[in-house]
């Protein structure tokens, strides 16, 4: 770890959200257990039928809000409110524990859980009530084109200009309970090193895509990223 960073980027996966009691997408009782990814994560699947797709969304609601950040979470913020740098969070996580850890600069690539994109005006619809095809667009007043604001399968991630700009600026990158086998997001790696950063990966075992990193962090995110982050804490004020 060197001295001064000036841009840290830090990509997060359902892993860090596990210590919080939200399942991660590959274990067991995974978020998508007992639904195919076919039926309810495609956009061909929500063309077909979009009652049932609104519907599992919903189901997954009450779970998803009222959820906590855990110590990684946090360490997060702590990190951007005392660190001298700009740090930034692209997330895949669909739930919202880093707004709930009051952190900022937040990219959510694959949407949010508590929000609906009016395929007719374009406009955000933030709830955490349930949606459905007779919801009404309260900006165009169209109904029935209400879609949950999540990126499936087949569609183009959010924010990617932002995110490729970020990855090509940053000198610190950090990547936290992701499997870096859902691309394009397993790939921010690979650029952020190709462009000089150094890269550090957290997880509970070695990823499949982990030739970039200069670094791997075993262990619990809740534990292994607080300390990270004091450590980082320590070089700023010279203790380490
Ligand atoms: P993933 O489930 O494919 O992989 C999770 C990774 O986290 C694994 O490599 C696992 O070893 C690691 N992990 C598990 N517990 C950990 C812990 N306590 N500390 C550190 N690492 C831990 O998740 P993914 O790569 O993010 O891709 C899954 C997709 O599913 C995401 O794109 C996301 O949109 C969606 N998803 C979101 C949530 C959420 O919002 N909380 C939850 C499940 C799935």
């Amino acid at each position: 770890m060197k001295q001064n960073y000036s841009s840290i980027v830090i990509l997060t996966g359902a892993g860090i959200s596990a210590e919080s009691g939200l399942s991660t997408f590959r274990s067991e009782n995974g978020l998508w257990n007992h639904h195919r990814v076919e039926d309810v994560a495609t956009i061909e699947a929500f063309q077909r039928n979009p009652e049932y797709v609104h519907e599992f969304y919903n189901e997954l609601k009450p779970e998803l809000l009222k959820a906590k950040p855990n110590p990684a979470h946090l360490a997060i913020t702590k990190l951007q409110n005392e660190y001298p740098a700009c740090v930034s969070i692209i997330t895949q996580n669909v739930d919202t524990l880093h707004e709930k850890a009051k952190s900022h600069n937040i990219y959510h690539i694959h949407g949010q859980i508590n929000q609906a994109v009016c395929l007719n005006c374009g406009q955000i619809l933030e709830t955490w009530g349930d949606v459905s095809t007779e919801t009404v667009c309260p900006h165009c007043a169209v109904a029935g084109m209400m879609k949950p604001n999540i990126v499936f399968f087949g569609e183009n991630l959010l924010f990617m200009d932002k995110v490729e700009k970020l990855l090509s600026t940053c000198d610190l990158f950090l990547s936290v309970g992701t499997s870096g086998v859902v691309f394009p997001a397993a790939a921010f790696v690979q650029t952020a090193k190709l462009y000089g950063a150094e890269t550090f990966e957290f997880n509970l075992e070695k990823t499949s895509n982990n030739f970039y990193f200069d670094h791997h962090i075993f262990g619990k995110a809740g534990e292994t990223l607080p300390k990270f982050v004091d450590d980082l804490l320590a070089t700023k004020s010279g203790q380490l």
